[in-house]
């Protein structure tokens, strides 16, 4: 059975989702758009043959929107999401699940009791090849037990409105997804250090930052995020190990000889980088509701990267180490 998609925000991310969904994911088409900017759902709509709504409720009640893609602004997220379980729709909604830990709460506690799970959080790296065979290597034992990671995450500019926190609650959130994903843990508390500033950097932005996290079992997490590097899009990942390390292998962007040298070159985008992890995301969520079974990241997922991301706001703000403090996990996310 093909799955009807509809999608709630058609911006960057959304307009990405829309096409990938029309072009390269099997078992599934886009049936409905809806976004506040009307021209701008129409046109996208347009391109792939999908019709467009006058607002959620009735996108998500539509009898041709099998489950829905969330897309719009973060702190919209967990009531358009809460409006897909009240509606026993699957949704994907893009990281964050929410913006506040209590506003992800409500979502995770709404999936709870329902009983079975209809949402997944867009953290994407868990599709992507290299990330994946980090976690293969380390679950294997191959290098031992996880003792440290050496993370960072650059990226080329940022426009004016990125602030300080968001480098935490944007770009440093997939780390802190993909630090609980690799080691199977929770994070338990949070510092975030700023150094000299890069001259590069807009005039109000902190940047670059070092942000260390502690887990349950006591492995440190550095993560440096520098969103005004200028040369490119970068992401790398290093775990150390007891008796070897793993660290993440890039793919490919070609080999660039320039200026008397040749090298690997670097893409300029998250959208070129993570472009396999995006559609395999989405085909992946696509084949778990044909199968019946959503097995993504999780709205439990959702609620632990938001309470690390609010968490290390707070630590940036009082320079203090912060503590993450969770509630008890539902039986449905065991
Ligand atoms: P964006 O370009 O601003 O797109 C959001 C769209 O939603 C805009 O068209 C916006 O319209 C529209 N919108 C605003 N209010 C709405 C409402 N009430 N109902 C429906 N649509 C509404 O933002 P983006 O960069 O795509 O980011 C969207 C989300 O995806 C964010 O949460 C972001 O963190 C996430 N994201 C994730 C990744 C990833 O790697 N997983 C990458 C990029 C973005 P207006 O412009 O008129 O307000």
């Amino acid at each position: 059975m093909v799955q009807q998609i509809a999608i709630i925000g058609a911006g960057n991310i959304g307009h990405d989702h829309i096409r990938r969904i029309a072009g390269s994911v099997a078992g599934a088409r886009l049936s409905v758009v809806f976004d506040v900017d009307t021209d701008r759902a129409q046109e996208v709509a347009a391109e792939v043959g999908a019709r467009t709504v006058a607002g959620v409720d009735p996108l998500i009640a539509a009898d041709d929107v099998d489950a829905v893609i969330v897309a719009s602004p973060g702190p919209l997220h967990p009531e358009q999401t809460l409006a897909c379980l009240a509606a026993g729709k699957p949704v994907l909604c893009e990281k964050p699940l929410g913006t506040t830990v209590e506003d992800c709460l409500r979502v995770v506690e709404a999936e709870a009791s329902l009983g079975r799970r209809l949402v997944q959080v867009g953290f994407m790296r868990r599709y992507d090849h290299g990330y994946r065979q980090v976690k293969r290597v380390l679950d294997s034992g191959e290098v031992g037990e996880a003792v440290m990671v050496h993370a960072v995450h650059r990226n080329p500019e940022v426009p004016a409105s990125f602030t300080s926190d968001m480098s935490l609650t944007d770009s440093v959130v997939h780390e802190m997804d993909v630090t609980r994903w690799l080691l199977g843990e929770e994070v338990v508390a949070v510092t975030v250090l700023a150094g000299r500033r890069s001259p590069w950097a807009n005039a109000h932005l902190q940047d670059p930052q070092l942000v260390l996290m502690e887990t349950a079992s006591g492995v440190l997490v550095d993560v440096e995020t520098f969103v005004s590097c200028q040369y490119g899009y970068e992401v790398r990942c290093e775990v150390v190990g007891s008796t070897g390390t793993v660290s993440l292998d890039t793919p490919s962007f070609g080999a660039v000889t320039s200026a008397g040298s040749r090298g690997r070159a670097v893409p300029g985008h998250w959208r070129e980088r993570f472009a396999d992890a995006y559609r395999s995301e989405l085909q992946s969520w696509v084949d778990g509701m044909a199968a019946g079974q959503v097995t993504g990241p999780s709205a439990w997922d959702g609620y632990a990267a938001t309470a690390i991301a609010v968490a290390a706001v707070e630590a940036q703000t009082r320079r203090q180490r912060t503590v993450v403090e969770l509630v008890d996990k539902p039986a449905l996310y065991a």
